[in-house]
């Protein structure tokens, strides 16, 4: 089978065997698999450290091959016997493992997961939508750690996939004036037409919360000086190691400054429904071998594009019409 496998700092396409069946295993025949930020950031920083010769991929939408059912696969596979696993807090889990980083990822047009990953993707939603459920999960952790309900006042700083999906977690739970920046006026659109009451290139009110999804430090000091006194700023993007805050603003107005990291798998259950409410009219379905050079930068994804999807359906169905579209460009 085709898959796109990390190698030496460099993802390349290459066949290999299909997985076999293993005992406490899924095998999942991948109709799409979507690629963010986290693969981008293992290709061209090293950070996370993939695996040699482990084809890359987690955010996984396919058809479980002993029943025919769609399934979307929770790529945190976490111990079960830590501290953190048993306090239920599995996104901390001291020997967390990531599929599609530390094992065989959906890059792939089969791939085999433990049995307990699996998730059966509601009737309501569709590919493209599953194909989303990673991002929201993040997106609903980070709406949980900061702990604000109906009517809070919202900044979202970022209009990428995850700025996206916080977008439409907060308006699910009813949060009434949302803010969000992008430096693309092409995803400040999106965020306009996914429930945003205003858009702009940097915040320009004082929010209850807001959610920094970018990582610069630029981003960062921007999010903390939207955040209001007594709010609380969630930092869940990841692009620097480093921040350039004013401490000072944090201790003279109680500010709250609170990190979010992946999800629970409860999260990631939650997200489907919230997807199928989702438009995906930033999503991007591309071929197989668009994958390398996006991950590695010498491509860019289509102007306006928030997510790329990896296609992997066969021929015969309608996405394929996508993948011969373009591979005749
Ligand atoms: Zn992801
Ligand atoms: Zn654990």
């Amino acid at each position: 089978m085709q898959a796109l496998v990390y190698e030496e700092g460099r993802v390349r396409p290459r066949t290999v065997a299909a997985p076999a069946a293993a005992p406490g295993h899924t095998e999942i025949r991948v109709l799409r698999t979507g690629l963010c930020g986290t693969d981008i950031g293992a290709v061209r920083k090293g950070r996370p450290a993939v695996t040699d010769n482990t084809t890359m991929g987690h955010e996984i939408v396919g058809v479980r091959v002993s029943d025919g059912r769609r399934v979307v696969v929770n790529p945190l596979v976490s111990c079960g016997i830590c501290s953190f696993c048993r306090s239920g807090v599995t996104n901390l889990c001291t020997a967390l493992q990531i599929i599609g980083v530390h094992m065989d990822g959906g890059f792939a047009e089969y791939v085999s997961v433990p049995d307990n990953q699996v998730i059966e993707v509601p009737s309501e939603c569709t590919d493209e939508q599953a194909g989303i459920a990673e991002p929201v999960a993040t997106a609903l952790h980070a709406w949980n750690r900061a702990g604000f309900g109906p009517g809070s006042r919202v900044g979202i700083v970022g209009a990428g996939a995850i700025g996206l999906c916080v977008l439409s977690v907060a308006t699910e739970k009813g949060a009434t004036n949302i803010g969000v920046t992008d430096v693309d006026p092409l995803k400040r659109d999106h965020a306009l037409k996914n429930g945003a009451t205003a858009v702009s290139a940097s915040l320009e009110e004082e929010y209850d919360v807001v959610f920094e999804c970018v990582g610069l430090e630029a981003t960062r000091k921007d999010a903390l000086n939207a955040v209001r006194s007594g709010g609380t700023l969630i930092l869940v993007g990841l692009a620097d190691a480093t921040a350039a805050f004013d401490g000072r603003s944090i201790v003279t107005f109680e500010r709250s400054v609170i990190g979010s990291f992946g999800y629970l798998h409860q999260d990631f259950v939650e997200a489907l429904p919230i997807t199928a409410k989702m438009s995906t009219d930033w999503v991007t379905l591309v071929p197989l071998q668009d994958g390398p050079g996006l991950l590695d930068g010498t491509a860019t994804p289509p102007a306006g594009s928030a997510k790329v999807h990896l296609n992997f359906a066969p021929p015969s169905s309608g996405d394929a019409l996508t993948l011969e579209t373009r591979s005749t460009q």
